[in-house]
């Protein structure tokens, strides 16, 4: 395992008060283990979760040569170029079991989708591509050659492949396809289990009386939101008061049993308040001011098992009676509501990816943009990452186009998000965005 001193090392040479966002993934990436942990679990309760070995097939799938047409299957030899072909039906195949006749040249057996080919075939004729009176058919020159609407045994799967590869999410296709192997059980790595609160004495939880100066918690339902899409156990605190009895209770509980500890709010410079003090004085803790727009400030570490031992005496019989053995990531992350959001996306998502075991290309770490046309110009200033939020739709010539969601892209404004179906990613170097000038979009679908 690195030191976060190590890993911090990596970062030397950039401005700490403006870090690049894509430093910022870098670090994580170094900071954070996949999960080791397994467990067997029934393939109809595996959905979103990832797959923990390889999966090698056992058999072809599908299994025999069979036909892709409901049609007539005969042997491609037959097929005259330059007048009709003429076959005698002999007989049926039918769907589910292998058709036990004989066959001579100039002959045919009518055959159902997903039927065995019957030994000695190779072609189909669909049905609605040929003329049948009684028991022949007839099927013009030039529409056919040998091979055609005939499946392959193994086209999907040969025995002894790999039919999934370690770190798969297991989608719907995912598991139609162990379906397919008669692979009853998978083994999975066990979920990531991740614990939130909002802090701030400025917080009120919903039903709380209003007050003058108070803003109710919204950072609360959309962290735990996005932490169930993403598939994970989420722990939900509720809100911590700004008291370091309050936060430091809060951190031991949340350290003992998660494998990430996500906050909101207190993390800005001069903030005065005990977050970012528990923070140091439970883990090893870096603060960092980001070059991105909106979501500057974010504290990011790792809480250790000793060091958090050595510094919590209070908890110390509490702590060892616990399973609390590994470390925990901890994501101190900026409060006003976008920015909470946009540092779920941009940095906690990517992480956790990764330590839940999954193909971190694959699914999109970092996260695949799409290129939109931009229906307004856009100010940037080079120098640092700016998530806009955006609404991607279809120009009438069918591209995609996108345009900034609400004239005030505050990183409070929350109702930017929900009309956003994307954020747009002006780049760290990038400068003013002109209108009709490509830019990249993270899509929500797929992200959240
Ligand atoms: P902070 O990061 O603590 O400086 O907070 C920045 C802004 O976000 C302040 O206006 C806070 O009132 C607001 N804020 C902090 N926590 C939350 C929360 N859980 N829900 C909604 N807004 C919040
Ligand atoms: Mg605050």
């Amino acid at each position: 395992m690195r030191s976060l001193d190590d890993i911090a090392a990596a970062l030397q040479g950039y401005d700490a008060s403006a870090l690049p966002a894509g430093k910022v993934n870098e670090f994580l990436a170094a900071l954070v283990q996949p999960v080791a942990q397994t467990e067997e679990l029934p393939l109809a309760q595996a959905l979103d979760r990832v797959l923990a070995s390889d999966m090698i097939s056992p058999i072809s799938v599908p299994p025999h040569d069979n036909s892709a047409m409901d049609g007539f299957a005969f042997a491609g030899s037959d097929l005259k170029t330059d007048e009709p072909t003429k076959l005698a039906v002999v007989g049926t195949a039918l769907a589910g079991k292998a058709w036990q006749g004989s066959i001579q040249a100039g002959q045919c057996v009518k055959i159902m989708t997903g039927a065995i080919m019957p030994v000695g075939l190779d072609t189909v004729v669909p049905q609605e591509m040929c003329s049948v009176d009684a028991d022949a058919i007839t099927i013009a020159p030039g529409i056919l050659k040998t091979g055609d609407n005939r499946r392959f045994a193994g086209e999907d799967l040969m025995a002894g492949s790999v039919a999934l590869s370690q770190g798969e999410l297991l989608a719907p296709a995912a598991l139609g396809l162990l379906a397919s192997l008669n692979m009853p059980t998978v083994q999975v790595y066990r979920k990531l289990k991740v614990a939130y609160f909002s802090t701030g004495d400025e917080v009120l939880s919903l039903g709380d009386a209003p007050r003058e100066g108070a803003i109710y918690d919204s950072n609360r339902y959309t962290v735990i939101g996005l932490l169930k899409r993403w598939g994970y156990e989420a722990v939900d605190m509720g809100v911590v008061r700004d008291s370091p009895g309050a936060l430091e209770a809060a951190f031991t509980q949340a350290a003992a049993q998660a494998d990430a500890v996500i906050t909101s709010g207190g993390v800005s410079v001069g903030e005065a308040d005990h977050t970012k003090a528990m923070m140091k004085k439970l883990g090893d803790v870096a603060f960092w001011k980001i070059a991105m727009r909106p979501g500057r400030p974010m504290a990011v570490g790792r809480i250790t098992p000793s060091v958090f031992k050595a510094k919590t005496a209070a908890s110390r019989e509490e702590i060892s009676a616990s399973s609390y053995q590994n470390d925990s990531i901890l994501f101190g992350l900026p409060g006003n509501p976008v920015a909470t959001m946009v540092t779920m996306l941009a940095f906690v998502r990517p992480a956790l990816l990764r330590m839940s075991g999954a193909n971190t290309q694959k699914y999109g770490s970092p996260p695949l943009y799409l290129q939109a046309a931009s229906q307004e110009s856009l100010r940037k200033k080079p120098g640092r990452t700016e998530y806009q939020r955006g609404l991607v739709t279809r120009a009438a010539d069918g591209s995609l186009q996108v345009r900034t969601t609400s004239s005030n892209q505050g990183s409070g404004v929350l109702s930017s998000m929900v009309q956003a179906n994307g954020l747009i990613v002006l780049h760290h170097d990038q400068g003013h965005v002109a209108i009709g000038e490509k830019v990249d979009v993270m899509m929500f679908e797929g992200v959240m």
